[in-house]
């Protein structure tokens, strides 16, 4: 009998792509899955899975690893709650790879990065976020574009609520590069949230429909959960059949979060959400846990402190759970840390997430799925499975006792029920605790 490296005894394990779950030993050597049966097995180290499910590593399509110096604090705050590999550089904010790649040489789980349209803007020198970039910067940003997804870059990430003139034909410039590369992602934070959501997403879909690209929308729940989230999963269903590529994810939340100076917080919000600037909490800074209907501080921290991070607790949370029901809405954290701080979702996703999903009536396998394979191969990712060959990034959890602990008070509490992570085979954390060094891999699309 073959001795493994590792082997995880009498978990139950769950196969989201068959929709099953089933008890089986799983053997693990060099960093890959090598048996998975019920048969007994020998393993140089055991952990004992019994009582637990055992699921492919959790992963994150959506996240924000562009601060350098927040990378560790977020990376294993998104492991802690049993993230594996995740995609950052998310809503146009990915950096150019010199800018950040050195800095990322050892990661806390895999990851890779998108190219943000914003930083080939400010590269191309196109700084003002209210204007179109001129000819010369777009034949700029076209080149650095096309150097970035030489380079393995995941692909062209888009944040038009942040540039809200950006014209389509901007954009566009750009798309006729990245269709000469194969498997590239677009996801996109669309221009408008709210009730102009409807023809925000619209813009969309009919690039989806004219462009052999695939398309995005991120964090759908966050955009549109003010009352139009039922027509648009319409609107994208109908898109869907129709034959564009198009997805969307979305982090079980009821609030958002993002820097003051940005346009999303331009004079005219309340009247998008429908609530004003007592809905407004300060996440990151000196002024955090201050809330914005204090006098003057708005006002002051928008010139003062632009960068700094607000939560907005103003979407419907009926909105969240149906957009997090329907089978192709992907899990994401749009986790997003500066100076350590920020919205609990960067600790708490995944694991509020299943236990929503499970409420609302999901399998373990299908309610992994949304974590698992639906992410992955959105991504063109080779994981996000249980199967012989496959990485052996996976998470042993707790099913009765899985849930997210992190507050808005307190976000990066780890979540509860996370037994084991483990990263290309090698155990990352154990209950909730993180174990040595960083075992992650920098990823480059291939
Ligand atoms: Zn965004």
């Amino acid at each position: 009998m073959s001795v493994y490296d590792l082997v995880l005894r009498g978990g139950v394990v769950l196969l989201p792509e068959l929709n099953k779950e089933e008890k089986l030993n799983i053997g693990i050597s060099q960093r890959k899955i090598a048996a998975l049966s019920a048969d007994e097995m020998e393993g140089r180290e055991v952990i004992d899975a019994s009582g637990s499910y055992v699921s492919p590593g959790f992963i994150d399509s959506h996240m924000h690893d562009e601060e350098k110096e927040d990378g560790d604090t977020i990376e294993k705050a998104l492991l802690r709650q049993g993230v594996t590999t995740a995609i950052a550089g998310n809503c146009g904010s990915g950096p150019l790879g010199d800018e950040i790649l050195p800095f990322r040489r050892e990661p806390w789980i895999n990851l890779g990065y998108l190219t943000g349209h914003k930083k080939l803007r400010e590269a191309a020198g196109a700084v003002d976020r209210y204007l179109p970039a001129t000819k010369a910067q777009i034949e700029i940003m076209r080149s650095l574009l096309r150097k970035e997804l030489e380079n393995g870059s995941f692909g062209l990430s888009i944040g038009l609520e942040y540039l809200p003139n950006t014209p389509i034909s901007e954009l566009e410039a750009l798309f006729e590069v990245a269709v000469d590369f194969p498997k590239i992602w677009v996801p996109v934070h669309i221009r408008e949230d709210g009730p102009a959501s409807v023809r925000a997403t619209q813009e969309i879909i009919d690039l989806a429909l004219k462009w052999p690209l695939r398309f995005q929308i991120s964090h759908l729940g966050s955009m549109t959960g003010f009352g139009q989230l039922a027509k648009i999963l319409e609107m994208i269903d109908r898109a869907r059949a129709e034959g564009a590529d198009i997805t969307f994810d979305c982090y079980p939340y009821d609030a958002f979060c993002t820097d003051l100076g940005s346009a999303v917080f331009d004079p005219g919000f309340e009247k998008r959400w429908g609530k004003g600037k007592e809905a407004l909490e300060v996440a990151s800074g000196p002024n955090r846990g201050k809330w914005l209907n204090e006098e003057g501080l708005y006002e002051r921290l928008r010139k003062e402190e632009p960068e700094c991070l607000i939560i907005a607790h103003v979407i419907k949370e009926e909105e969240v759970r149906l957009c997090l029901s329907h089978p192709e809405c992907s899990i994401a954290s749009d986790g997003l840390l500066k100076g350590g701080h920020g919205h609990p979702r960067a600790a708490g996703t995944f694991p509020r997430a299943l236990r929503l999903l499970r409420e609302m009536g999901a399998s373990w396998p299908q309610a992994v799925r949304k974590c698992t394979s639906l992410p992955a191969g959105m991504n063109w990712l080779d994981k996000g499975l249980i199967r012989e060959g496959a990485d052996a990034d996976l998470v042993i959890f707790d099913g009765d006792k899985l849930r997210d602990t992190a507050t808005f008070t307190d976000e990066l509490l780890p979540p509860e029920g996370i037994k084991w992570v483990i990263i290309g085979g090698e155990p990352a954390v154990k209950d909730s605790e993180v174990l040595g060094g960083p075992k992650g891999e920098l990823m480059r699309r291939n």
